[in-house]
């Protein structure tokens, strides 16, 4: 019995215990609803606000079979029980698991509503700016039918659009605008100028995407400082290494490291003494690993275009340029330097927070996805949510096939292509997952030398995405999609009219190949989510080599012996279990990075609570008035004839400046310990340990800083009726910002780990 079997059990019973309950009320409603019908609208309105008191709900049943009456009536929906079911987990803060096509925008909708009935207001995070126009507009009668408002933000939103839809009671947005807007809310010196408005709860659609996937994930607020980065010597010391004696690229081609020969060729073109003394190791020796990485890693065309004089990134899961995307700044600027173009302004960066650390804000946090049984550790460690597992409406008709093995990726690719023309002979719709858009663009160029027609997902937009998922499942379609491409979008079975439906059930609904495994196998069951919707009939397999990168990765320390047959098949359920363990090393090593990130996060995020703290003060309060006055009560007494508010402004203005230049410094100040941390991680003590003592340390420092400098700031610059005058004492915030998400994801499954190398860096 291991040691947290108690644990487990504990956890089973409550589960089943709030499960017991809720299928009770969920009866109980059912009968209550039939009552309902006779009501009129203000009825049920009426009977859903009587369900709520003092202390929240307090009538679950009454609210739950108001909520279900709403929906029928608003959007022609009858909720099923399991989603009612489900409703009422979310308003308890789970995070539910419901399968792909069973419903979960109504069941999020209704959630929401029902906080905003209980006067909270939600954030609901879907994952892209076309599913959060998509549901807001397609949810919007329900959320209505109680004198509710609902508003969405998207990328294109204007700040006036953006002002409005955070003051709705249920805010529609994709995480990303969210942190955005709360990033540059947090630059504000004026309480009237902020974007957005306190939420009571955050309801993450597809939570363990948004949750742990992308949790890590660095969002970054940077402005422009008119200076560059001096990378061109070094970039020119680069260029002229060769691979092989200068450098080594590792085995799987995602990480490159200078050799003797090469840091003494990098030496001499720089004249300095080595690379590695303690002057360099901090900054010529990252920019040299920088250009490194940009010339042996990054191959234009693949990872990066240049289009228009500039470098716009591939986000290779998705396979288009990646709007929001940059690399880490140093990184940007070697590629730009390496293609010969102007360096980007070197920006600053202002702030930065990761989704975790932006989920932390909001008072609860629940959520939805297909996969979040297998995510149930790290949500209980990380957000210490719990897992909900609701079962279908009607049971599943899937079939989910046993992997197809080969010895060689060749024989595997042969395969695919045999099996999808298989399929297509026969008219059945055919789904095909891969791992990046230059596999998909492989693959579809191989069926289409079969005469078969291919639709491959690489769309420019969400939009034009979502329509083609949409035809997926029409007769003889075969769809070749990355991960998550069209992600949120139902797939009809004789397509998204359904006027083939009885056609496509009668040839088996639609086949979901995935061309490989993936690293986790929650990723496997995103993909085989997508067949089998609603008791729909459907089939799933995966083919899998022995040159696959998860088992290469995996099973880099075991060996296996498998007799192929002559195309190249094996059946030896050894090897089929050699494959289980590879995908648990590497999930386990994913796992693993999300701790260790995890950790130095942590303290960062900590010190973000208090210095928003600090910021609300400032922003809320005389404190900064106060604060100034008492240390420089000469100052304050010449200012004595200057209106109260004018002078609390300026004091505003004055401190929040240094407490933000200060916390910038100090963000780019960890980021730096971090990386020589990493760099020289030698026997000293656990790098851990000694990059908290240097964050608390410096944290402290900075707050007194930020007010020793604000006094003499306060002390000698002009202030008048019009303010102080910080512009001119060159005091400046800088005149324009700019938004992007950093793409050093470590644990994104795509190929954006193949600059992973370089995020060891930036970790
Ligand atoms: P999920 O997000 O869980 O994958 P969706 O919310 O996209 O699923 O819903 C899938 C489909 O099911 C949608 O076309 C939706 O209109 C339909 N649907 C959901 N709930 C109901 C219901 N109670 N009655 C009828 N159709 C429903
Ligand atoms: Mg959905």
């Amino acid at each position: 019995m291991g040691a947290f079997d108690w644990f487990w059990k504990a956890m089973g019973s409550t589960t089943q215990r709030n499960d017991k309950v809720s299928r009770s009320i969920i009866e109980r409603s059912g009968e209550l609803s039939a009552q309902f019908k006779a009501y009129s609208d203000e009825g049920v309105v009426e009977a859903v606000r009587a369900a709520v008191g003092e202390r929240g709900i307090e009538d679950k049943v009454a609210f739950i079979a108001g909520l279900a009456e709403a929906s029928t009536r608003a959007l022609a929906m009858a909720p099923f029980g399991v989603q009612s079911q489900a409703v009422l987990r979310l308003l308890e803060g789970d995070v539910i698991q419901m399968d792909t096509g069973e419903g979960k925008t109504l069941v999020g909708a209704m959630a929401a509503t029902g906080f905003a009935l209980t006067g909270k207001r939600v954030h609901l995070m879907t994952v892209n700016n076309y599913l959060a126009q998509r549901d807001a507009e397609w949810m919007r009668p329900l959320v209505e039918f109680f004198g509710l408002t609902v508003g969405a933000v998207t990328e294109a939103s204007t700040r006036e659009e953006r002002v409005a839809a955070y003051r709705c009671d249920v805010v529609y947005a994709p995480v990303a605008e969210i942190g955005f807007d709360h990033l540059r809310d947090n630059q504000i010196t004026r309480r009237e100028d902020a974007v957005q408005a306190p939420a009571d709860v955050a309801l993450v659609d597809e939570a363990d995407s948004v949750l742990i996937d992308e949790a890590l994930v660095p969002l970054v607020l940077a402005g422009s400082v008119g200076t560059q980065q001096a990378t061109g010597r070094i970039t020119e010391a680069v260029s002229r290494l060769s691979a092989g004696t200068d450098y080594a690229v590792d085995s799987t081609g995602r990480a490159v490291s200078l050799t003797e020969h090469g840091a003494r060729a990098i030496e001499r073109s720089l004249g300095i003494e080595s690379l590695y003394d303690a002057e360099h190791v901090g900054d010529t020796l990252v920019r040299v690993n920088l250009a490194l990485h940009a010339k042996a890693l990054l191959i234009r065309d693949v990872h990066y275009i240049v289009d228009d004089g500039k470098v716009a990134l591939v986000d290779a899961s998705r396979g288009r340029v990646a709007e929001l995307q940059r690399w880490p700044d140093g990184l940007q600027a070697a590629v730009e330097a390496k293609e010969g173009l102007d360096v980007s302004e070197g920006g600053r960066i202002l702030d930065s927070i990761t989704l975790q650390a932006l989920m932390r804000r909001y008072p609860q946090v629940c959520g939805m996805t297909g996969t979040a049984v297998e995510a149930t550790e790290q949500l209980r460690t990380f957000y210490g949510l719990r897992v909900s597992v609701i079962e279908r409406a009607t049971p599943t008709k899937r079939f989910d096939e046993a992997d197809r093995i080969y010895a060689t990726a060749a024989e595997k690719n042969r395969a695919i292509v045999e099996e999808v023309a298989l399929l297509n002979g026969r008219g059945q719709p055919v789904l095909v997952g891969t791992h990046d858009v230059a596999e998909s663009e492989a693959l579809a160029a191989q069926l289409r030398q079969l005469g078969i027609e291919v639709s491959v997902l690489n769309a420019k937009n969400d939009a034009e995405e979502a329509r083609i998922i949409a035809e997926a499942g029409d007769v003889g379609r075969v769809t070749v999609s990355t991960q998550m491409a069209g992600r949120g979008t139902d797939i009809r079975l004789g397509g998204a009219d359904e006027s083939a439906r009885e056609e496509v059930v009668s040839l088996g609904g639609l086949a979901v190949i995935g061309t490989s495994r993936h690293r986790t196998s929650r990723l496997d069951n995103q993909l085989r989510g997508r067949a089998g919707r609603q008791g729909d009939p459907g089939l799933t397999v995966f083919f899998v080599s022995l040159e696959d990168d998860v088992v290469v990765t995996g099973g880099a320390d075991s060996k296996v012996t498998a007799q192929p047959d002559a195309e190249g098949r094996i059946t030896d359920p050894k090897v089929a279990a050699f494959i289980e363990h590879c995908r648990r090393v590497t999930e386990g090593q994913l796992l693993e990075i999300h701790a260790q990130t995890w950790k130095y996060n942590k303290l960062i995020a900590d010190h973000r609570d208090i210095l928003d703290e600090r910021r609300a003060a400032i922003l809320d309060t005389p404190v900064a008035w106060r604060e100034l006055a008492a240390r420089c009560p000469q100052r304050a007494a010449e200012l004595d004839g200057l209106p109260a508010e004018v002078r609390e402004q300026a004091a505003r203005e004055i401190m929040a400046y240094h407490l933000d230049a200060e916390w910038s410094a100090y963000l780019a100040l960890m980021d730096e310990v971090r990386e020589s941390i990493h760099l020289r991680a030698i026997a000293r003590e656990t790098p851990i340990d000694e990059y908290h003592r240097i964050a608390v340390r410096e944290f402290k420092e900075l707050a007194n800083r930020a007010v020793d400098q604000a006094a003499e700031t306060f002390a000698k610059v002009e202030i008048d009726a019009a303010g102080a005058h910080l512009d001119d004492a060159g005091w400046k915030r800088p005149s324009a910002t700019w938004t992007y998400m950093v793409s050093d994801n470590p644990l994104s499954g795509g190929g954006n780990s193949l600059i992973s190398g370089v995020a060891n860096i930036f970790r």
